[in-house]
């Protein structure tokens, strides 16, 4: 979980990366850097925080450049500290380098004991900092034979920028685990995580990294390179299902469209006989809206959301959490009085927020409360890239949905059937990675990450 976002040839470079980043600020809430090129140094600048509240106007002048990546972070490989900020920036004895990546690297301790073992000394704990080593050890001529010997070590989720003083190199990993997508302003082109940050800056959005293809950005122009054998798409479904913003275009389809038709699909397999449908706010409204337009059930909005604060999730510990609920929901409790009501919710995975909600929704004066979940159970963790680390923290993983149902105190519980949710891509349901609901993970790892 992580945005990135790069621009090259274009006088306004860090400023315009700095919106696109705001843009993306919904993909990593605790810190965010930018780094630019004036073709003689990089100069960088990271900082634990959102990107409104790192970056002044001074500080982006600093960042001087035609050229500049950005990255918005969300730890989920190292710890969430200033050293592990990205992008990541490394002198060695051919000048300067940066990256900024979003994924996760699945053998990158391995190849880091290696590296130590040789001598190699680490800045953060990040898996990121291996590619790095690797690019500045070897000794292949160009910037891009590196990359692509480094990157053919490397196993794992990757979509990265990287930035030298002359050039810029994007990457996607074979199976395209993580989305990215390439556009132009005015002739620059511009790489993003999503297709939103193109729309707020008034980039046109040009097509799709492809999975396994790196471009080489320098004055010449771009160039697009092949270097890996083509393999069975993985893009993470989890994207669709919770991660994008629904406005954007990514994996070849646009997220808000795919999400109501989970929802709809939800109604078909979970129907049940009540007054309202009620959206769990922000991330259950597309499905919601799926599920009622579907099962013709009107949509009331149960549950206010405070904007002004955070996502819950950021903060890390599961008092903090609890509490971090009812800070952001709160209930009508006059629409709510006496009534039976279905609440969508785009996913489940500790049950802690659920469990608050149902709380909320019966306080208010609920008689009846159904909740219908637009996704599978989350049974398995997640190692490419979404913050489901640890087995035992994700409830399905050990409980039944009737037990689930019970913890969370509804009056009735339902899953979208996976089924269901590859019959909503159906087009090409084969590309995408459902590693989280099925435990059948596209590429061994490594244990020690369990
Ligand atoms: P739970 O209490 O079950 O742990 O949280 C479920 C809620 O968290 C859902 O409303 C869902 O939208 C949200 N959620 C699911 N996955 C993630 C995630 O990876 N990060 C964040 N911030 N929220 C998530
Ligand atoms: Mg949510």
């Amino acid at each position: 979980m992580c945005g990135i976002f790069g621009i090259y040839n274009h006088q306004e470079a860090s400023n315009l990366v700095y919106l696109g980043l705001y843009a993306l600020q919904h993909r990593g809430q605790e810190s965010a850097g930018i780094v630019s090129s004036d073709h003689r140094q990089l100069h960088h600048y990271r900082q634990m925080g959102l990107v409104s509240e790192v970056f002044t106007r001074e500080i982006l002048k600093r960042l001087s450049g035609r050229n500049a990546i950005g990255h918005v972070r969300y730890s989920t490989a190292g710890s969430s500290e200033l050293k592990n900020a990205q992008p990541f920036v490394v002198d060695y004895h051919r000048g300067t380098l940066a990256i900024a990546h979003n994924g996760n690297l699945t053998n990158a301790s391995l190849i880091r004991s290696e590296l130590e073992s040789r001598g190699s000394i680490f800045q953060s704990n990040m898996d990121t900092e291996v590619i790095v080593h690797l690019i500045a050890r070897y000794k292949e001529k160009t910037l891009i034979e590196r990359t692509v010997h480094a990157l053919k070590q490397v196993e794992g989720a990757y979509s990265l920028l990287i930035l030298t003083e002359r050039e810029m190199i994007v990457a996607r990993d074979p199976f395209g685990f993580r989305p990215l997508v390439l556009g132009q302003l005015k002739g620059a082109p511009v790489v993003a995580s999503e297709t939103c940050a193109f729309d707020l800056i008034g980039a046109k959005f040009v097509r799709e990294i492809e999975p396994g293809e790196i471009l080489l950005i320098d004055e010449q122009g771009t160039k697009s390179f092949k270097p890996f054998p083509q393999r069975q798409r993985h893009q993470c479904i989890f994207e669709f299902i919770y991660f994008a913003r629904p406005d954007s275009f990514i994996f070849n389809r646009n997220v808000y469209g795919v999400r109501k038709s989970f929802g709809a699909q939800l109604a078909r397999e979970a129907p049940v006989e009540v007054d309202m449908v009620v959206p769990i706010p922000d991330s259950g409204f597309p499905a919601t809206l799926g599920y009622s337009a579907q099962s013709k059930i009107p949509l009331e909005l149960g549950m206010i959301r405070n904007h002004y604060i955070g996502r819950t999730f950021i903060e890390p510990e599961q008092r903090i959490r609890h509490f971090g609920v009812k800070i952001k929901l709160n209930p009508v409790k006059e629409l709510l009085k006496n009534k039976r009501i279905v609440t969508v919710d785009d996913s489940i995975v500790r049950a802690t927020t659920s469990r608050k909600i149902n709380k909320m929704f019966r306080n208010a004066g609920a008689k009846e409360i159904h909740v219908r979940i637009s996704s599978p159970p989350i049974t398995h963790p997640c190692f490419f890239g979404i913050d489901t680390p640890k087995r035992s923290e994700l409830i399905a993983s050990s409980h039944e949905v009737k037990e689930i149902q019970k913890f969370i105190n509804a009056s009735s519980l339902n899953y979208l059937s996976l089924e269901g949710l590859k019959k909503c891509v159906k087009e090409d349901a084969e590309s995408f990675c459902y590693a989280c609901f099925t435990g059948d993970y596209p590429l061994p790892f490594q244990m020690e990450l369990e």
